[in-house]
Formats: structure tokens, C-alpha cells, sequence
């Protein structure tokens, strides 16, 4: 394999990528999971589980006054949830890129949101809007002990 990579030198980002209940109804699981993997980024937590309304109260504190939110704690608590955190170099910012646009009608086609959804309370998929949130959405989501450190063999393949 190429020259080893220090990983350490990197900014490696961990962000929190969750399928919402109409990805999981209408079978989008395995595409959505497929794009971060062969992307190259590494999956170091996944489970699958019902939201609360606690864990959406925290999870969407910016949002809770306003108007729309009942209707998202309630599309959020439709079905099970799958939440994962995905790790790499700029993972945050590229993960939103992946989703695209809140809006999928302004998604651009490539993007998951862009390929799957129409509506903004349907869109299938959140991802974190940045370093400081994604830390503490998978703090909320997550035990610590289920976020795993583990070394892919397809580092020195990924990173120069
Ligand atoms: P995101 O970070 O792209 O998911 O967007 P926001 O943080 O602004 O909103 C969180 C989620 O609330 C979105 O993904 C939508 O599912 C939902 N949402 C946001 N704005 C609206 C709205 O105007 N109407 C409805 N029904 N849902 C909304
Ligand atoms: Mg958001």
C-alpha cells in the first residue's frame, strides 16, 4: 500500500447523518448508506431506533417556536429513525452537500435530497450544519461507548 497516513494531521470530522421515517418506509436506506461508504467516509456509529419527543426537543431546539414544528416532531416520530455518524476529512460540510438543500424542489439531482423527495416535510434525511452541532447531536444520539474508534484498511488508499 502507498506511504501510511497520519491521521492525526488531518482535520477529521465525525458528523451525524440521520435517515428519517419516510427514508426508512420508502427504502432508502441502503442508497443513502451506500454514498457516504463509497464515498470513502467511514461509519464509526449506526442504529437503528423511535425518536422521542425529548430527543427531538433538543435535537431541533432552533425550531421549536416555530409553527411548523409540531407537524416535524410528529413526521420525526412516524416511524423508526435510522441515526449513523460518518467520519473524514470535512465530513460536516460535504455531508450537507450530499443531502442538498433543506428544500428538495431546490436540491440540485445528484444530491440525495435532489434524487428522492419533493417536499420540505418529507425530505428524508438530516445531516449537521456544523463541527460544534454534529458534536452535540451525536452526543445526544449516542452513547459514547457505541461511537467507535477503528482503523480502516482503506486509509492510505483515501488520505495522501
Ligand atoms: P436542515 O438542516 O436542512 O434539515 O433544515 P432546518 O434545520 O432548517 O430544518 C430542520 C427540518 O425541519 C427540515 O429538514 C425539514 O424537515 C423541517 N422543516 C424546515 N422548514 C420547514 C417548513 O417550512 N415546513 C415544514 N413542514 N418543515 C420544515
Ligand atoms: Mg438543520
Amino acid at each position: 500500500s502507498p506511504r501510511s497516513v497520519n491521521s492525526l494531521s488531518m482535520a477529521m470530522e465525525r458528523t451525524y447523518i440521520m435517515i428519517k421515517p419516510d427514508g426508512v418506509q420508502r427504502g432508502i436506506v441502503g442508497n443513502i448508506i451506500s454514498r457516504f461508504e463509497t464515498k470513502g467516509y467511514k461509519l464509526v456509529a449506526m442504529k437503528t431506533r423511535m425518536a422521542t419527543k425529548e430527543l427531538l426537543e433538543k435535537h431541533y431546539a432552533d425550531l421549536t417556536s416555530k409553527p411548523f414544528f409540531p407537524k416535524l416532531r410528529d413526521y420525526m416520530l412516524s416511524g423508526p429513525v435510522v441515526s449513523m455518524v460518518w467520519e473524514g476529512k470535512e465530513a460536516v460540510s460535504t455531508g450537507r452537500k450530499m443531502l442538498g438543500a433543506t428544500n428538495p424542489l431546490e436540491s440540485a439531482p445528484g444530491t440525495i435530497r435532489g434524487d428522492f423527495c419533493i417536499e420540505v416535510g418529507r425530505n428524508i434525511c438530516h445531516g449537521s450544519d456544523s463541527v460544534e452541532n454534529a458534536n452535540k447531536e451525536i452526543a445526544l444520539w449516542f452513547d459514547e461507548s457505541e461511537v467507535l474508534d477503528w482503523e480502516s484498511h482503506s486509509q492510505s488508499w483515501l488520505y495522501e
